[in-house]
């Protein structure tokens, strides 16, 4: 089951436990709109090339639609659309007043020049500006994407609407973006791993951590843990992995990371494999790296009593009741990672009213808002006897349900 197939499962299995109907269940299915559009450049070789770009808008029964634009060959419309819908909930879980969408360009930027990149982003708003904007759709930062790319579609949008910051996030600092805007996700996965480990009566000081992936989730989350008191017993990255059960020297695995591009070969433990990093000896294990990598051939052997999903889509449907009879709990991608569109929520709030928070707001409305959705999903999930992650499901859908029949059909 691919991470489309994943989203659209967890979706049907809560909207039936809440007994929405069919014909409301295909409703908040449904995307608004799938746009696709022909990008046309030419290369710097001469050479016309032309791509197919996307973007999906699933739901704006709760404000303007929100998510990323991806660049990488794999990307097709079936894919937009799951993680379209899926920003649709992840915003709805922690109750920012946004939809979701994603969208991007089926390409190769690995093979492209940065002049060929521009030109293929300004293009692409040429294509998709008069159904963007602040107050209807605003992109962001995905894969192989980044806050230059979003300066290029605030620039490029601005020339046919005039100044418009608030039209992406994840913009460079310099350009209207927002502090803490980087560490958004892995500091709200510390949040989130704080309130989880209350609940069920361990101190974050002294627990073991194992993080798969070394990017920007999991090098913040890595990093952030560890300053709380967390011992980080495993990490690895595309290119191998390293563990130490007396827990890792992070300083110097940063140095290591700096140095040579990855996490293999750092000498301050034993080289190990990524799947041993899955099924590390600890308290909490954060996939932050790709979707799919829980299966049901890896969940039988996951020591961790947590996991907390940074990547999205980390576990499949079959994983994810292998864990559940198992007794482990999942902290779901739509809660545990939703730090980030929550900080590009604040930096469209700041780009709208013109003004800029310190660090330190940015950080403290984060952990307000995380706090608050976890508290309400782990409520749900409480009351009903339910997973977490079909509570949070059961909270969205809800959100989302009343927003929709509230404005009308
Ligand atoms: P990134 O590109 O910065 O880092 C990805 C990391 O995963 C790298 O260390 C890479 O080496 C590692 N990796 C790649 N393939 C791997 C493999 N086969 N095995 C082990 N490790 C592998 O990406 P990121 O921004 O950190 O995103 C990671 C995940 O988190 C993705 O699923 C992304 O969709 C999700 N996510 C990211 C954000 C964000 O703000 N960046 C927000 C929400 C969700």
């Amino acid at each position: 089951m691919n991470a489309a197939e994943g989203t659209n499962y967890y979706f049907r299995k809560a909207a039936r436990i809440m007994d929405v109907g069919e014909r409301i269940e295909t409703l908040l299915a449904t995307p608004l709109r799938e746009v696709k559009v022909q990008v046309s450049i030419e290369l710097d070789s001469g050479e016309i090339r032309t791509f197919l770009g996307f973007r999906i808008q699933h739901d704006n029964s709760r404000g303007p639609m929100k998510g990323g634009l991806r660049f990488h060959p794999s990307l097709d419309q079936d894919e937009a659309v799951a993680l379209a819908s899926l920003m649709t909930w992840k915003t709805a879980v922690v109750n920012l007043p946004f939809g979701g969408a994603k969208g991007g360009i089926t390409c190769d930027p690995s093979t492209m020049s940065l002049r060929e990149i521009e030109r293929l982003t300004r293009k692409f708003v040429d294509q998709i500006q008069d159904v963007i904007g602040p107050t209807r759709d605003i992109p962001a930062p995905d894969v192989n994407t980044n806050p230059q790319v979003m300066a290029w579609i605030m620039d490029q949008y601005s020339k046919y609407h005039g100044h418009s910051p608030a039209v992406v996030t994840g913009k460079p600092l310099d350009l209207y973006g927002s502090k803490g805007r980087e560490a958004a996700t892995g500091r709200g996965i510390l949040y989130t791993c704080r309130e989880i480990l209350r609940d069920v009566g361990i101190p974050v000081k002294g627990t073991r951590f194992a993080v798969q992936g070394f990017g920007n989730v999991g090098s913040h989350s890595a990093r952030l843990v560890h300053e709380d008191g967390g011992r980080l017993v495993a990490v690895s990255d595309v290119h191998g992995g390293v563990r130490n059960a007396s827990g890792l020297d992070v300083a110097g695995l940063f140095e290591h990371v700096k140095r040579s591009g990855t996490v293999k070969g750092f000498g301050g433990g034993t080289p190990c494999t990524n799947e041993e990093v899955l099924c590390a000896d600890c308290e909490v294990l954060i996939p932050a790296a790709m979707g799919n990598v829980l299966t049901k051939h890896v969940a039988p052997e996951v020591r961790a009593r947590i996991i907390v999903e940074g990547a999205n889509g980390p576990t499949d449907p079959e994983a994810d009741e292998i864990l559940e009879k198992r007794g482990v709990l999942v902290v779901p991608d739509i809660l545990a990672n939703a730090g980030g569109v929550t900080v590009s929520y604040f930096e469209w709030v700041q780009n709208m009213q013109h003004l800029t928070w310190d660090e330190e707001r940015v950080n403290a409305e984060l952990e307000r808002t995380m706090k608050e959705a976890y508290e309400r999903i782990a409520t749900v999930s409480r009351t009903r006897k339910i997973p977490l992650r079909t509570a949070a499901f059961i909270v969205a859908i809800g959100r989302v349900g009343k927003a929709t029949v509230l404005r009308g059909i």
